[in-house]
């Protein structure tokens, strides 16, 4: 694969440019915290902020997306849908979240095909950008460490300055040769500073998890009956807050808006949470998973579990986001060393 290099200054006139003709979006300052947002100055830009409070799926899998309109004014009830393919520039997006992007794929591009969630996805143009972790991340338990694909262009900064390019795709080719007139070729020795950068970033994770990856399948199939379900469970508030900012998770409800007149109304798509009360409820009020161990049993399945053993990869990216937004500290990680230390008959 082809190497380049770009100075500050080249990306910058290059993401310039690159503004002039895309929406782009991402991570900005918000308070102490780092959001995805629109830009329309690259200075305002901090493209390897960790730990966004919303991942970048946002922009293909939005929070709240209008799917279709409809009128019941004629003899027959008339809709229409409601597609959005306008492309954004999605620059900033860490190897976890690309990975996420894959996680979303799965489900809503893969066997059955969702056209709202696929026209934006398509005209989703992915700018990895390589980061530092934090406390919460744990990339190298999930092998996320580094996106061998599913970006356009990858940014990797180096020792010396800048940052080395990879192209990843036939669009990511196309954006390169039209703004990025200042970047060079690179070599062996940017080569070697890129795998450096990533050598310090393996290093700098704190958050391990004690068991390969291809393992976690076994131990949470063996660990239905875990007590350390109930005692996370008896703390857990049931916010939804870890579901709502996971870069992986995908549930949604769906609403219908009518007028007052009864004339026409909408169809929204929204996201819901399985870490919710009520989630599982269905018709005739009978709630499936109506406690919290138990809500957490089914979303922690999802990620080590169900989804690892149907895609062949975890669906939990170690982006850390649930870490950080538990107010009651819990996590992916400690949740799953205490079931490998219980199945190992240590302490807990
Ligand atoms: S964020 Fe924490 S408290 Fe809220 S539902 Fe998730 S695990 Fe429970
Ligand atoms: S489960 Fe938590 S750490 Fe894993 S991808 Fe979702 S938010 Fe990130």
């Amino acid at each position: 694969m082809e190497l380049y290099k770009i100075d500050e200054k080249g990306l910058a006139e290059a993401m310039a440019r690159v503004m002039e003709d895309y929406r782009v979006v991402a991570p900005v300052e918000k308070g102490p915290k780092h959001v995805f947002d629109d830009i329309e100055d690259w200075s305002d830009a901090r493209p390897m902020a960790v730990g966004t409070v919303l991942p970048p799926k946002k922009y293909a899998f939005p929070q709240r997306e209008t799917l279709l309109r409809f009128t019941l004014t004629g003899e027959t009830p008339e809709a229409e849908a409601v597609m959005d393919d306008t492309p954004v520039v999605m620059a900033g997006v860490h190897p976890c979240d690309i990975a996420g992007l894959r996680c979303i794929d799965h489900t809503l591009a893969g066997r059955h095909f969702d056209e709202h969630y696929g026209a934006r996805r398509m005209n989703a143009i992915v700018f990895g950008f390589d980061c530092m972790p934090d406390e919460h991340c744990f990339c190298t338990s999930v092998g996320t460490l580094k996106a061998e694909s599913g970006y356009d262009l990858f940014f990797t900064p180096i020792q010396t300055g800048g940052f080395v390019i990879r192209i990843g795709t036939p669009r990511g080719r196309q954006l390169f040769e039209k703004y990025f007139q200042h970047a060079e070729g690179a070599g062996v020795y940017e080569e070697s500073l890129e795998a450096d950068f990533r050598q310090r970033k393996a290093e700098a994770v704190t958050a391990h998890i004690d068991a390969p990856v291809d393992d976690l399948p076994e131990v949470y199939q063996e660990s239905m009956d875990s007590e350390v379900w109930d005692k996370w469970g008896a703390v857990c508030f049931s916010c939804g807050s870890c579901s709502l900012v996971c870069p992986t998770c995908y549930c949604f409800d769906v609403q219908d808006r009518v007028s007052l007149d009864g004339s026409e109304g909408r169809r929204d798509r929204i996201w819901d949470a399985c870490t919710l009360p009520d989630f599982a409820t269905v018709a005739g009020g009978h709630d499936f998973r109506p406690t919290a161990p138990k809500r957490l049993i089914h979303r922690h399945n999802r990620k080590f579990n169900y989804q690892q053993e149907r895609y062949g990869e975890p669906h939990c990216t170690g982006c850390g986001r649930c870490g950080r937004s538990c107010l009651v500290h819990i996590n992916m990680v400690t949740v799953a060393n205490e079931l490998i230390a219980e199945q190992k008959g240590e302490e807990a």
